[in-house]
């Protein structure tokens, strides 16, 4: 009933605590039990309905409880990292990356932002310095893909906010070529989130051809 309650690490319920968070929306009360449980999931969520922190929250978590990974060696430019959260614009990119920032604020869960529209040399110096949650629209993403200055072999967490308006914008055949970057996990070690305030049959598509024994929550 409080996040308090929720056990998702120290620092990040110290963080949910600082950012005065106290009760879960219907959003996070429904969909974070079931990401924590490692169970794929699709959820109706509209803006404002705390989403950003419904696939948040189970994200850092993972990532500060999780095994230190072993990162392969490949150019030296290049990085991985453990999860990615795909958005339709550089705004709402923006704000999801100071979201998640506030609540990774000492767990040391590094999280960076990735955006078209703008120059890649900032970008690419931020990457440089680390990243274990990259926020980044298709586009921009596909371009660091293709410049081998990201790999996404080792993620673990992939989350898709508006998945339908990434979809409008005519995002799929990048979105698409991203996620079959991923390396092809044993059924459960990649744990996907697919956000969608509407679902027709596109969207519909995606969830089957992405997640896993999925959960459908329609808040
Ligand atoms: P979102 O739908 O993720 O864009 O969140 C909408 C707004 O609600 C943002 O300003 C969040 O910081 C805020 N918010 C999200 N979850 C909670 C919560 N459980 N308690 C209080 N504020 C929240």
């Amino acid at each position: 009933n409080t996040f308090a309650e929720i056990d998702l690490g120290e620092a990040l319920n110290l963080n949910i605590r600082r950012c005065k968070y106290v009760k879960p929306t219907p959003v996070q009360r429904y969909t974070i039990p079931i990401s924590l449980a490692g169970r794929d999931l699709m959820a109706c969520a509209q803006t404002g309905s705390g989403k950003t922190a419904a696939f948040c929250f189970p994200i850092i978590s993972g990532i500060m409880r999780g095994p230190v990974p072993q990162k392969p060696v490949r150019g030296a430019r290049t990085v991985f990292p453990l999860a990615l959260i795909l958005s339709p614009t550089r705004e709402l990119s923006m704000q999801i990356h100071e979201e998640a920032r506030k609540f990774s604020y000492q767990t040391g869960v590094k999280v960076v932002v990735a955006y078209g529209g703008a120059p890649i040399n900032q970008q690419l110096r931020e990457l440089e310095r680390g990243v274990d949650i990259l926020v980044a629209t298709p586009g921009r993403l596909v371009d660091l893909l293709e410049r081998a200055r990201v790999s996404l072999q080792m993620i673990r967490y992939l989350a898709l906010d508006e998945a339908d308006r990434m979809l409008d914008m005519g995002f799929e055949p990048q979105i698409r070529k991203i996620v079959q970057q991923m390396d092809m996990p044993p059924p459960g070690v990649r744990q996907t989130m697919l956000f969608s305030a509407t679902f027709p049959r596109e969207i519909q598509r995606l969830a089957s051809d992405f997640l896993a024994n999925y959960i459908f929550l329609a808040v």
